[in-house]
């Protein structure tokens, strides 16, 4: 068996890996990352990037079919989702052949293969053509990120019963989808199924859509969603499934007790993530978990000493900027560069790319008083900002939740057109410690949506005036 000996050994190459593995080698370590399957992992394969190309060209699709209105003659001849589904793969693809590019240009040994935890500062892999490899590491970095949570009596079979992975590679929009989980993900994919034409109807337990998102930009979405004649049952129970020659029938069980039953070409089930971390040999080291998840202590170290976890692997948001904010945090450790101790989730921006888009952090009011503040909030309409109606982007508001005596921003939650982009704004504001007034008094070009921030800020300070 080859044996590669390193000062870091990064199992899993998604974004909390690979970043990881790539500031490790700036700050000095020799560094081996293993992947079993593409560099980029979920996030540049099977995530975020190829369903942020399927939006995007959703988007210009929906704007070419509104064109007419605002007096533009298109000939439009209908899409070629094919075509679509390949565009998007060649932008995962490029990426990931980016990471490989880093790779090499950091200096980082690629191991591709299964790798599992065999031994104290030991990872043996093993790759698709059985030979195996003993890495020896004086530091150990899990990051294997997850995979879609299946459900009994909803199992995924790629044919009917969809989970994100498969729905990525659809290759035709399927005339009719259920959607099972009305989170990020599932809103994502109801946004982008239904431009391109698919009935779609929207089953969630919880009472919102956008569970975790405030109530006022939870509705945003949910009245544009309804608007564009997307079903949406929320507070409902998916009870039972059912396989037909022509697609899925699926029982629910809605809020005060009346049952239907949905019928839909397909079922998308898209009601969460589970880590990997079953079958890694954590076992093997002693490490520990919590219902699936690695427990960290300070620079996302768990129990073992040297041995590391971060991303999707621990209970914090699976989002990809986390993921790979923890590995930066915890290789600044390993290699006596010690800063933050962990991620601040006070200062996580959280973003759905619908139209309109969701984007938020820190607390909601409701969330900031039971943690013991006298909250309040500033809502800007967008309807309020010369820019947003001269794009028909009208619908949306900006809200910023503060605390009523010392102003300190304790979170922001905007729906509305790029407001995935102009939240950062906001959050730089509550990271550098500034106030509201800070934000009011800061000249914002005109038009901007930008403006919309500045106005809600405004609100706190006495006022918004702007057109
Ligand atoms: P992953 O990206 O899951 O990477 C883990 C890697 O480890 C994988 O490549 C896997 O093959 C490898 N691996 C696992 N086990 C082993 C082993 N034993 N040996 C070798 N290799 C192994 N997040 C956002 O922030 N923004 C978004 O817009 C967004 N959109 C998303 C859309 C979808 C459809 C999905 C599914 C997710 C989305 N996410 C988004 C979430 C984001 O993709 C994850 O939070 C992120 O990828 C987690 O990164 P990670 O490095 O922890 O793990």
């Amino acid at each position: 068996m080859n044996t590669v000996t390193t000062d870091l050994a990064v199992l899993g190459a998604g974004p909390g890996g690979y970043v990881a593995a790539i500031r490790a080698a700036q700050l000095g370590l020799k560094v081996a990352i293993i992947e079993k399957n593409k560099l980029g992992g979920v996030c540049l394969n099977i995530g975020c990037i190829p369903s942020k190309a399927l939006i995007h060209q959703a988007e210009i699709y929906s704007h070419a079919l509104e064109a007419e209105n605002m007096g533009i003659k298109l000939d439009l001849k209908g899409f070629n989702y094919e075509t679509v589904y390949k565009k998007s793969r060649s932008a995962a693809d490029r990426l990931s052949k980016g990471v490989a590019f880093l790779m090499k240009k950091n200096k980082i040994e690629v191991i591709e293969g299964t790798g599992t935890l065999s031994g104290p500062g030991k990872i043996t892999v093993k790759s698709s053509s059985g030979e195996e490899i003993l890495v020896e590491s004086t530091n150990i970095l899990v990051a294997t990120g997850s995979s879609p949570r299946q459900i009994p009596g909803f199992e995924f079979d790629g044919k009917q019963v969809l989970s994100s992975d498969d729905a990525l590679m659809l290759k035709k929009v399927p005339e009719s989808m259920i959607i099972l989980g009305a989170g990020a993900i599932g809103c994502e994919f109801a946004h982008v199924m239904n431009t391109f034409g698919s009935e779609i109807s929207m089953v969630e337990m919880l009472p919102q859509i956008l569970p975790t998102e405030d109530k006022d930009t939870a509705k945003v979405l949910h009245d544009s969603f309804k608007k564009r004649k997307i079903s949406i049952f929320t507070g409902t129970k998916a009870l039972g499934l059912k396989k037909t020659a022509s697609g899925v029938e699926l029982d629910i069980e809605k809020e005060g007790g009346k049952k239907e039953t949905l019928k839909a070409e397909k079922l998308l089930v898209v009601v969460g993530r589970v880590p990997n971390t079953a079958g890694i040999g954590l076992e093997n080291l002693g490490i520990e978990t919590d219902r699936g998840f690695i427990p960290v202590k300070d620079y996302n170290e768990t129990n073992i000493p040297g041995v590391y976890a971060i991303g999707d692997v621990v209970a914090t948001p699976l989002l990809a900027h986390v993921a790979s904010k923890e590995g930066e945090i915890a290789v600044e450790h390993m290699a006596g560069h010690a800063g933050r101790k962990s991620v601040d989730l006070t200062a996580v921006p959280g973003a759905v790319y619908t139209e309109p888009e969701i984007a938020s952090f820190g607390l909601t009011k409701e969330k900031a008083i039971l943690k013991g503040f006298d909250a309040v909030e500033a809502v800007f309409p967008y309807r309020g900002a010369g820019k947003a109606v001269a794009t028909d982007a009208a619908d949306g508001i900006v809200k910023i939740v503060y605390a009523s005596d010392t102003k300190e921003i304790l979170g922001a939650h905007l729906a509305g057109s790029r407001a995935t982009e102009i939240l950062h704004e906001l959050l730089l504001a509550k990271n550098s410690e500034l106030l509201p007034y800070d934000v009011a008094e800061m000249i914002h070009a005109h038009p901007t949506l930008s403006e919309t921030v500045m106005e809600a800020a405004k609100i706190i300070e006495g006022g918004a005036i702007h057109i």
